[in-house]
């Protein structure tokens, strides 16, 4: 039955770097689909700065329809520094469809792979395997087009935790916390960043957390404060299991473990709401290598893996599942065996050779 079911994806192929990671990606899925059985039909959407440049706007109705009605969305990047809106702000597409799509769950792998480079010269380091989630509709974004400069005086921004939204992630975090133990065979834990000691607004967040909890009571629940937490993530990152914070801690938090995991070019990431999910690398556009041919497309991979694991739960569908281990393991193995590496990696490969090492990995 479910050999015929057709995954419709709608690609945003995006700006700078984003063309170049997004081809290989497709040609990884295409190539994967067929092994497991399972056929996409991708739909390339225009949308972006460059778009934006052309035509005046960053993301079209149509686009937005578009990926609304299909069953995944795969976006490279998108943004450029010099293509601007009249406030000064950059385009910024994936901003949008988090809010219009109600995607209030950033979820951002922090996994080492052995051989990977990392600044932190623990041996331990390499057992880090945790899941930040990032809350992405409210916290410090909610209002983030209407912070006011006031007389040149003062500047304020208004933070927003809704009791909805909280129940959502915290429930989301629970849940994948659970699934994380069936299939590693390890306890559960999930741990919410927040800084209750000073606002009353993360003392609300911290306590819808332990009322959520409480619906969980197989997976150990703990808090900490996001300073610490910081420290911790340098000092003893492998201790965590799933991590849940409000938007803007969330934001510098995962640039942070993409920082651990030594570049953000091996940093996947997935913002997932009740009917709609966006999987993208947490890198931009990099248009300082555009072009070039030397982007790492790594990060894009992992990401259409998340993807395939998504969809997988969605539609209980075991064979994505596998799909998205078989992406895994050719990254983690072309990572290990280190002779196909792209510059931020440490090698001197473009993106097409290690796009080659990760599709033979794929047919190993
Ligand atoms: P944004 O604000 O849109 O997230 P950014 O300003 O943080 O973007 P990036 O576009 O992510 O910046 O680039 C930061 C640095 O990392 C640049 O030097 C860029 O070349 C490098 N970089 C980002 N992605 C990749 C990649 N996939 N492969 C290699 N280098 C990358």
């Amino acid at each position: 039955m479910k050999s015929n079911r057709v995954y419709r994806i709608a690609l945003f192929d995006g700006d700078g770097i984003g063309p170049e990671i997004m081809a290989p990606t497709r040609v990884l899925l295409e190539d994967v689909s067929k092994r497991v059985g399972r056929k996409f039909e991708f739909d390339s959407l225009p949308a972006g700065a460059q778009h934006f440049a052309r035509t005046g706007e960053s993301l079209p109705a149509d686009s937005m329809a578009a990926a609304r009605a299909a069953d995944a969305i795969l976006l490279s990047a998108m943004g450029l520094p010099d293509i601007r809106k009249a406030d000064g702000t950059e385009i910024s597409p994936q901003i949008d469809l988090r809010f219009a799509l109600g995607l209030y769950a950033g979820v951002r792998p922090v996994k080492l792979y052995p051989g990977q480079r990392t600044p932190l010269g623990d041996p331990r380091v390499f057992e880090t395997d945790f899941v930040l989630i990032r809350e992405s509709t409210e916290g410090l974004f909610a209002h983030k087009d209407e912070g006011q400069v006031v007389g040149g005086q003062y500047a304020t921004e208004t933070l927003r935790i809704t009791r909805q939204t909280s129940e959502k992630l915290f429930d989301f975090a629970f849940r994948l916390a659970r699934r994380r133990s069936a299939k590693r065979g390890t306890p559960g834990r999930v741990t919410c960043i927040d800084k209750a000691n000073v606002f009353r607004a993360f003392w609300f967040f911290r306590s819808i957390f332990e009322e959520r909890a409480k619906a969980f009571p197989e997976i150990a629940a703990d808090s900490a404060y996001v300073d610490a937490f910081a420290m911790w993530m340098v000092q003893k990152p492998w201790e965590f299991d799933v991590v849940v914070t409000e938007n803007m801690f969330g934001d510098i938090l995962s640039d942070l473990g993409a920082g651990i995991m030594g570049t953000l070019g091996l940093a996947p990431s997935a913002d997932i709401g009740d009917s709609n999910a966006v999987f993208q690398p947490c890198h931009g556009s990099a248009p300082d290598i555009a072009g070039k041919g030397v982007a790492n497309p790594l990060a894009m991979f992992l990401s259409a893996a998340m993807m395939l694991d998504w969809l997988s739960d969605e539609h209980e569908d075991g064979a994505l599942a596998e799909g998205a281990q078989m992406i895994e393991r050719a990254v983690a193995a072309t990572l290990t065996d280190s002779t196909v590496l792209t510059r931020d990696l440490g090698g001197d490969a473009g993106t097409s050779e290690i796009s080659d090492a990760v599709l033979r990995g794929v047919a190993a």
